[in-house]
């Protein structure tokens, strides 16, 4: 496994940091973030250090992306959201809030999340 000790979400994909897991398909998994900004609010990572944010992405990562979004598709499905619709946010780097450079796809939903900032 490609993972760092110091990473908060290496350490919650290698179970030492507590989380829980609402989706594991071995390479990809979902958990709840822990300061939910909307009532569905999940994090969906890749389990390996593979990709620190879309910055830094190269090519031939196109397709995890790929597979990241379609995991959230179908988490947004299965906890009742994706009628009334969500939101998809990867922040990048400093200006667009990166706290953990591990990349993450925020889902949101639950309510009207209304326009952007
Ligand atoms: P970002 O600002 O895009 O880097 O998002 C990082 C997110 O990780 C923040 O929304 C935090 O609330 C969340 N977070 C940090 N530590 C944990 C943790 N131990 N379990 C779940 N979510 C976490
Ligand atoms: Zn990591």
């Amino acid at each position: 496994m490609n993972q760092l000790p110091e990473c908060i979400f290496c350490q919650i994909a290698a179970g030492t940091i507590p989380a829980t897991v609402v989706a594991d398909d071995g390479e990809l998994m979902a958990f709840p973030d822990i300061r939910p900004k909307a009532p569905i609010h999940l994090l969906i990572i890749p389990k390996e250090h593979v990709l620190r944010s879309i910055a830094d992405m190269t090519d031939g990562q196109e397709a995890l992306l790929g597979r990241m979004m379609a995991m959230a598709k179908r988490l947004a499905e299965e906890n009742g959201i994706a009628a009334d619709g969500y939101r998809l946010v990867f922040n990048v780097r400093q200006h667009g809030g990166q706290e953990v450079d591990h990349i993450h796809l925020h889902l949101l939903g639950g309510q009207s999340l209304g326009p952007l900032g």
